[in-house]
């Protein structure tokens, strides 16, 4: 099956349109924002997701800035992901998320705005 190329709209770098996640950036989503918590495609300026109905604007807890629920702040441009603690999975997760939505385990949310 011969495939083509796409940007990923994290790093911009091309990679196979049927790619689950960026290799190069790490985005589980290279080619749409995809909601935190379900993976349903979102577009900015939406309220909530229509999938699972999470909100899609929250506030950055570097900045406290409200933010739309990407990699980074818009404002600051912190990250807003976190690594699943899991070793062999290790997947990018928004920081809010209590449970990794690759492999499934618990995320402690030690690293969460107090
Ligand atoms: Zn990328
Ligand atoms: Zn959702
Ligand atoms: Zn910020
Ligand atoms: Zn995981």
């Amino acid at each position: 099956m011969a495939g083509y190329d796409k940007p990923c709209i994290g790093c911009g770098n091309l990679i196979g349109f049927d790619s689950k996640f960026c290799p190069f950036c790490g985005r589980t989503s290279p080619f749409y924002d995809a909601c935190p918590s379900c993976a349903a495609e979102i577009k900015r300026g939406w309220m909530r997701c229509p999938s699972c109905g999470r909100e899609l604007n929250i506030t950055c807890p570097s900045c406290g800035a409200a933010t739309f629920v990407a990699d980074k702040c818009d404002t600051c441009q912190a990250s807003l992901m976190i690594q699943c603690e899991n070793k062999k999975c290790q997947a990018p997760q928004f920081f809010q998320n209590t449970r990794c939505t690759a492999c499934g385990k618990q995320i402690k949310q030690s690293n969460r705005r107090k």
